[in-house]
């Protein structure tokens, strides 16, 4: 297969190899077809997945599993591919039972989904680095890894991904990880 084909949203957005994996979790519910004893028409699914890079190990939230192929996700690929990432100090206020726990465990997971909802969890790096009681809200310290091509273009991921009050402590281009090798002439 000639790599003139090759979509370009096809490869680890970090590294940009072409090496990727995707985990498939599926969970049915069929009828019995009567005469066939095969499975028929699907009462209820669940279909998750994930895909990974092998060169550098990280998921790739631009890319979905669909339909039996992977496919990009329209509003996120481009930015993630032709992106740099950068660096957020942030803080996001959110009411306090948005929050499902502050401690323990999941206590990051939680602050961060709280925080930025799916993209706090799948496709940005967080580090929360505390987090504070204010009355009946919770003020979410956080450092944010994301990728986007520009300042403003960061600036606006962030704002639309919080799910609180937004601040913007200092925002930083970081340097793209190298490349995985061999795999951009061929
Ligand atoms: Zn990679």
């Amino acid at each position: 297969m000639s790599t003139e084909t090759t979509p370009a949203w096809l490869r680890c957005y970090r590294c940009w190899s072409q090496d990727l994996e995707v985990q498939v979790h599926y969970e049915g519910i069929h009828k019995i077809d009567p005469d066939t004893g095969e499975r028929a028409d699907v009462v209820d699914e669940l279909q998750e997945a994930v895909v990974q890079c092998l060169e550098c190990m990280h998921d790739q939230p631009h890319l979905g599993f669909l339909d039996g192929r992977v496919q990009p996700v329209e509003d996120r690929w481009e930015r993630m591919i032709a992106g740099t990432p950068w660096v957020a100090s942030v803080t996001v206020t959110v009411d306090a039972e948005e929050v499902e726990t502050c401690s323990g465990p999941e206590a990051g997971d939680a602050l961060s989904y709280a925080a930025f909802g799916d993209h706090g969890t799948r496709e940005f790096f967080t580090h929360v680095r505390f987090h504070k009681h204010e009355e009946d809200k919770i003020v979410v310290h956080l450092l944010v890894e994301l990728y986007a091509r520009s300042l403003d273009e960061a600036t606006d991921v962030l704002e639309t991904a919080a799910r609180g009050f937004l601040t913007i402590t200092s925002l930083a281009e970081e340097s793209r990880p190298p490349a995985a090798t061999g795999d951009e002439r061929h």
